[in-house]
Order: structure tokens, then sequence, then C-alpha cells
């Protein structure tokens, strides 16, 4: 299976790295390795950083993703996140191995973080800032998990009238369109 980036977060997509298919959970995060290769694909890594990848890092980044896991469960029950995750993401942003500068760029102002070490650690701390402000924006209210059940994939509806349902259409829309047309159909021959 190949990683997926429709969650409009970075934390979402880390978290989608754990999909379900045909009921069974998958870890595409399997190796150090493929970890390194997702921060890549997900413009959070640069593809230089080879310090820090290990063992020790991957069961880190699962943890933290463990405690993303956590924070979203609660939040798409209406509550705030548990006090052990926002704990778990201070401790992270504590860690910070990033220098913050604040950049003008074509008319735009960016806040970029230069890592100050080129260590694979910058990795989760991007993601602990990503959940970070999508709570201190208010993003998170757009937080939907995708309707298709035994799909647990989640995004930040960011839709114009807030109507989008699915993870993506091809993985998950279409099938269910599909599975409510033969369930149409069965009824209508019965
Ligand atoms: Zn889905």
């Amino acid at each position: 299976m190949q990683f997926t980036f429709l969650g409009n977060a970075a934390w979402l997509d880390f978290l989608n790295t754990a999909p379900r298919d045909e009921g069974r959970t998958v870890d595409l995060l399997s190796s150090p390795e493929s970890l390194r290769r997702w921060g890549q694909e997900a413009g959070l890594l640069g593809s230089e950083i080879r310090d820090g990848v290990d063992e020790t890092w991957l069961i880190r980044a699962k943890r933290l993703r463990g405690e993303f896991r956590q924070g979203a469960d609660s939040l798409l029950a209406g509550q705030e996140p548990p006090t052990g995750v926002i704990k778990a993401v201070n401790d992270q942003l504590i860690a910070n191995p990033l220098r913050l500068t604040l950049h003008n760029q074509a008319g735009h102002w960016h806040l970029a973080q230069m890592p100050l070490r080129p260590h694979a650690d910058v990795l989760l701390t991007r993601l602990a800032i990503d959940f970070a402000e999508c709570l201190v924006s208010g993003r998170v209210k757009d937080l939907r998990r995708c309707a298709r059940s035994n799909c647990v994939m989640l995004f930040l509806d960011t839709s114009k009238n807030h109507s989008r349902r699915w993870c993506s259409m091809e993985l998950c829309g279409n099938r269910e369109k599909a599975a409510g047309r033969r369930a149409r159909g069965a009824a209508g021959s019965a």
C-alpha cells in the first residue's frame, strides 16, 4: 500500500499511516526507513537527513501516533484531548530541534522552521507543531472520519459547504456507492 496525503493536516496524514484494509489494520511504518520515506514524502524531512533514523526513533514516532489517535478519538467524540496527549505533544515541543525565522516571500509572511541540526527528530517536532496549530487555529472543528464503515482514515473537511464524506472518492466513495447500488438492486429483486 502507498502512503496517502489526503488529511489536509500532517498529523492526520501521519495517523493515516495505519489504515484498515479488509477489516485488518495495516501499519505502513514497518521500519525506520519507511518512516524516513514518509517524512520525506510529507515534506517534513529533508532527503539528506539520515542521523537518528533508527528503531528508537520509530518507536517514539509510533508512540506519538498513538497519542494523536487518542486525541483524535476524543475530538471526534466532542471532547478535548486528554491531558496525557497534551503532555506528549508538549514534551516534543520542548525538545524542539528547530529554529523559527520570519520571512517575506512575494508579499506573504512565512514562519520557517529550520533544523538546528540535521537529525530525524525534526520530523516528530514538526508533527507536534502541526497538531498544536490545528488546535490553536480552531481548524480541528473540521475533523472527520471517513463515512465508509470499516475505514479509519481521518481528514479536515475543508470543502466549501462542509460536505466531504470520504477519505477519497477512489478509495471509499465509489466503493460505498457501488455497495449501495448492489443493496438496492438486491432489495428490488427480492
Ligand atoms: Zn475511507
